[in-house]
């Protein structure tokens, strides 16, 4: 397996980042999975815009896009397989034990590994604690997911493939590492970006591909909506069969059959060359 560290490609044996990587230390970095199917990526150039914007919240340098590019295309070329989790990562760099930053420039990692295709549907868990929409980082896709570890383990625990949270207002949010998306009465509505979720791509391209709706919509509406599903870069979209204890017999439901019919269609359109 090789990996692109330090300007060029790297054996995954050898390749070593500094102890004293911010990334490692205290979080400081930022991160973006993209979806390699037969070597091409999905929808690259809108992952390169939220690197950039997920960089320049956290006051890290805008990544050199140029660079991240011919960094995917080496590493998609070394590693082939028919489906992959492209994974970009760019932290503060090598730095003192504290906060402050140090020098010494940015660390960018681009690494792939294969995945295969999740299944139709899934259980979802809902988690006691919430989302901040107003914290620094809201909205950066950063390194620091422990909390996001930590829901999850909470959602294999209960057979869950996902933990949806809520946020300070009690709205629903999004997952650990997907949006959410209700059926109501045949309509298809999603938390808008205010709510503290972030702005998937998936997301993004589902509400334009269907019509969905930004709605606040409180957590409790998971208890009454006719139909529930995901988006994210690895599920694509994906029904949800169970939310706690509520069963959703016959999920996917035919408003998120079509989502996925759609999905599946247009994202053909959407692979960088
Ligand atoms: N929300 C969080 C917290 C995520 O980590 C992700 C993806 O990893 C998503 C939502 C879905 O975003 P995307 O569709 O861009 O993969």
């Amino acid at each position: 397996m090789k990996i692109w560290l330090d300007g060029g490609l790297k054996d995954i044996e050898t390749a070593r980042v500094s102890v004293f990587d911010h990334g490692l230390t205290v979080g400081d970095g930022i991160f973006e999975t993209v979806k390699a199917v037969d070597g091409r990526l999905f929808a690259l150039t809108r992952h390169l815009d939220r690197l950039t914007r997920s960089a320049l919240g956290l006051g890290l340098p805008a990544p050199d896009h140029d660079e991240v590019r011919r960094a995917c295309a080496a590493v998609l070329e070394a590693n082939p397989m028919p489906l992959g989790r492209l994974r970009i990562t760019y932290t503060g760099g090598q730095g003192p034990l504290g906060s402050d930053r140090g020098e010494h420039g940015p660390t960018l990692v681009v690494a792939l590994g294969e995945t295969s295709r999740r299944p139709d549907s899934t259980a979802v868990v809902t988690v006691p604690w919430t989302r901040n929409e107003r914290g620094a980082l809201t909205g950066l896709k950063t390194t620091s997911y422990a909390e996001n570890v930590v829901a999850l383990a909470r959602a294999h625990e209960h057979g869950a493939s996902e933990a949806l949270f809520a946020n300070t207002v009690g709205q629903l949010c999004e997952g650990t590492g997907s949006n959410v998306f209700v059926v109501l009465d045949g309509e298809i509505h999603t938390p808008p970006v205010a709510s503290g979720c972030l702005a998937g791509i998936t997301r993004a391209l589902t509400v334009e591909w269907t019509g969905a709706k930004e709605t606040d919509l409180p957590l409790d509406v998971l208890e009454r909506a006719d139909e529930v599903f995901l988006t994210s870069t690895l599920r694509d979209v994906q029904a949800v069969h169970r939310v706690d204890d509520r069963e959703l017999p016959g999920a996917p439901g035919p408003v998120t059959a079509k989502a996925m019919r759609i999905f599946e269609e247009r994202s053909g359109d959407d692979l960088d060359p």
